[in-house]
């Protein structure tokens, strides 16, 4: 029997590749001369697609008349028009669960580094200041006492609310619905929780849902003593707003993990010295990274001899509605 053949539009990790291949034909899109000639020649015997952030809108998945299946790596699948994969009978999956702890403890340790000014006191050691000049100074910021507001009170959500308690804070947080099972107080729109606490933690999912939810009204509300950390999604965020924001000290800080225009963050963010950033290193570590490329296989490898796919995202449930 011939073995199915797969699209993989962009560079994956080798361990990923080398799961791949002894079950499937594969065919890497970013090896392609004339991509365009090269996806015409495969339109009709693709069957599924392995994609790590590439675009894969409704135009590209409807070249493929008989696409079975996409495999996303990462929990976030907002590149990846998952409402049309599931008209279509498409199946979506995506990396949860495996990665929830690695990113809770960066979102922890990004939130540290931004009201301790770890960064910037580790910058100033290595330039010589410490010996130069003497001790960095004391910071304006401090974890004590502070609340945090967590947009997003999903696995992470609830993975970095746990760690945020054992720190002493207290917690709300915003979504679309109350979660079961927590005792956080809830509020009902993302202005509210805002004005409710000093400590702005985004962790929803990106998309045209969530887009520039955080503007010039939330970080109003979060005030001049807020912090806004972001582990979820740049398009989340109106980074010129925030940019501005900064600037004039309608928040104190911001720690970034990612930005509206990866890999490219504005000078004009890389300029201010109230801004911690980090390039979108939440889940990687080898570990976590090795796990979550381990789901990318087992949800193709699952699905082509069984049926089933592992971790289908919300739009496309198996067995389909
Ligand atoms: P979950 O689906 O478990 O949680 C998402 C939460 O966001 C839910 O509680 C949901 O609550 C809330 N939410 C608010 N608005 C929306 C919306 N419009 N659509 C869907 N959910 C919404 O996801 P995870 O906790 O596993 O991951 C959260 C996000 O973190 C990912 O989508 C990804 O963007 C980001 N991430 C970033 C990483 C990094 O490296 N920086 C690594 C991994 C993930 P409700 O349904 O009540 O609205």
């Amino acid at each position: 029997m011939s073995k199915p053949d797969i699209l993989i539009p962009s560079p994956l990790r080798d361990m990923i590749i080398d799961g791949l291949e002894p079950h499937f034909t594969l065919h890497k899109l970013y090896e392609a001369e004339d991509a365009e000639a090269f996806l015409k020649e495969r339109e009709a015997i693709i069957r599924g697609i392995a994609v790590s952030f590439f675009h894969v809108d409704q135009p590209f998945i409807d070249r493929f008349p008989n696409l079975e299946i996409v495999s996303n790596f990462g929990v976030g699948y907002d590149k990846v028009d998952a409402r049309h994969c599931g008209t279509r009978g498409i199946i979506v999956t995506n990396t949860p669960d495996v990665l929830t702890e690695e990113v809770a403890d960066t979102a922890i340790g990004l939130m540290i580094m931004t009201i301790r000014e770890l960064s910037a006191a580790e910058r100033w050691l290595r330039d010589g200041n410490w010996e130069k000049k003497g001790a960095y100074r004391l910071t304006p910021g401090t974890l004590r006492g502070r609340t945090l507001g967590i947009f997003g009170l999903g696995r992470i959500g609830k993975a970095i609310a746990t760690r945020a308690e054992a720190f002493g804070m207290s917690v709300h947080y915003h979504g679309r619905s109350k979660q079961a099972g927590v005792d956080y107080t809830y509020h009902s729109s993302l202005v509210s929780l805002a004005e409710a606490v000093d400590t702005l933690m985004i962790v929803a999912p990106g998309g045209p849902e969530t887009e520039h939810m955080v503007g010039e009204r939330v970080l109003e509300a979060l005030g001049p003593d807020g912090v806004l950390i972001n582990i979820g999604r740049g398009s989340v965020v109106n980074e010129t707003v925030l940019i501005e924001a900064l600037k004039k000290g309608t928040i104190m800080a911001a720690g970034l993990d990612v930005f509206e225009h990866e890999p490219h963050v504005p000078q004009a963010l890389q300029d201010l010295p109230n801004a911690v950033l980090l390039p979108h290193v939440g889940s990687a570590s080898v570990a976590t990274r090795d796990a979550m490329g381990q789901l990318v296989v087992d949800n193709l490898k699952n699905w082509f001899s069984v049926g089933k796919p592992v971790t289908p995202v919300a739009e496309t449930p198996f067995p389909r509605m």
